[in-house]
C-alpha cells in the first residue's frame, strides 16, 4: 500500500495497514528492560492514549519513535518505512513527527511566530514568507494567531502549551506524539489544551499521546494502551480498557489513581 492511501482511506473503511507500527522492540538503559518486545500499531487518524505508572516506559516509548533514543531490538514503521535504519537521516524523519513535551520548550527571546518558523527556515530551508504564511495558518488553528508577535512569558502556561503543539504541527507531520502535555499546567489550564487536542482529533490528525487524564482518555481515544512490564498489557477501547479491565493490574493502577 503507498503512503497516500495510508493517510487518505477511502471512507468508511479502515486502512489495512498502519500509519504507525512498533513491532518487538526492546530498549534496556543498562541492565534495566524498559521495553520488552513491545508491540503497537496506530491507524491514520486514530488517536492512541498510553497509560501506564510512572516509570513504566510511555516517555521512553514515544522517544523511541522519534528517534531521539536508539531502539535495541525491534522494527518502527512510519506509512511503510522502517524508521530505526541507521541510514535514513533523523531530521528528515522527525519532520514527519510531530513531539509535544511536558514542558513546553518554547525559545523564551523569541516571539510566538519565530518560535514557529526557526526549525522550517533553519532545518528545512523554507524561504521567510512561506515559513511565516504556514506558521500564521497553524496558529489560526489552534486560536492563537492575535498573539503570533507575543513573548511565550506573555502567554499562560496554558497558551505555551498550544503554541508548543502549533510548532509541532508545522510542516504537517503524519503523526503527533505527545507526553504529558498537561502535566506541567495549573488545573485551570489543562481543560484547554486537552480541547484543543479534541478539535484536532476531529480534523483528522493521528495522535499518540501519553497522559493521566483518564477524562481525556474516556471521551478521545480510539484505543487506551496499559503499559505494564515493558509491554502493552492490556488494549481496547477506552470503555473496555478504563471501564471493565480484564487484567489485574490494570485494575490495580485504575484503583491506584482514581
Ligand atoms: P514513564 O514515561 O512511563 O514515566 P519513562 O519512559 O520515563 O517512563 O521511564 C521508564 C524507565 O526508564 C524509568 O525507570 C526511567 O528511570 C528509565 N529511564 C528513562 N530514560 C532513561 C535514561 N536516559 N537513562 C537511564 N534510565 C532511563
Ligand atoms: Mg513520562
Amino acid at each position: 500500500m503507498t503512503p497516500g492511501r495510508v493517510r487518505d482511506p477511502m471512507p468508511g473503511s479502515l486502512p489495512s495497514s498502519p500509519l504507525l507500527s512498533v513491532r518487538g522492540v526492546r530498549k534496556a538503559f543498562g541492565e534495566h528492560v524498559v521495553l520488552d518486545d513491545l508491540s503497537l500499531d496506530v491507524h491514520a487518524h486514530q488517536v492512541v492514549v498510553l497509560i501506564g505508572a510512572s516509570g513504566s516506559g510511555k516517555s521512553t516509548l514515544l522517544r523511541c519513535i522519534d528517534l531521539l533514543e536508539d531502539v535495541d531490538d525491534g522494527v518502527i514503521e512510519l506509512e511503510g518505512q522502517d524508521i530505526t535504519d541507521p541510514r535514513l537521516d533523523a531530521d528528515t524523519v522527525r519532520a514527519r513527527i510531530g513531539m509535544v513535551f511536558q514542558a513546553y520548550n518554547l525559545f523564551p527571546h523569541l516571539r510566538v511566530l519565530d518560535n514557529l518558523t526557526l526549525a522550517p527556515r533553519l532545518v528545512h530551508g523554507t524561504g521567510r514568507d512561506q515559513a511565516r504564511a504556514e506558521a500564521m495558518a497553524v496558529l489560526d488553528r489552534v486560536g492563537l494567531a492575535d498573539r503570533a508577535t507575543a513573548f511565550p512569558d506573555e502567554l499562560s502556561g496554558g497558551q505555551q502549551q498550544r503554541v508548543a503543539i502549533a510548532r509541532a504541527l508545522v510542516g504537517r507531520p503524519a503523526v503527533m506524539l505527545l507526553d504529558e502535555v498537561t502535566s506541567a499546567l495549573d488545573p485551570e489550564l489543562v481543560g484547554e489544551v486537552l480541547q484543543l487536542l479534541a478539535e484536532l482529533k476531529q480534523t483528522g490528525l493521528t495522535m499518540v499521546v501519553a497522559t493521566h487524564e483518564m477524562g481525556f482518555a474516556r471521551e478521545v481515544a480510539d484505543e487506551v494502551c496499559f503499559l505494564h512490564e515493558g509491554r502493552v498489557h492490556e488494549r481496547g477501547t477506552p470503555a473496555q480498557v478504563l471501564g471493565d479491565p480484564r487484567q489485574e493490574r490494570t485494575r490495580e493502577f485504575l484503583r491506584r489513581i482514581t
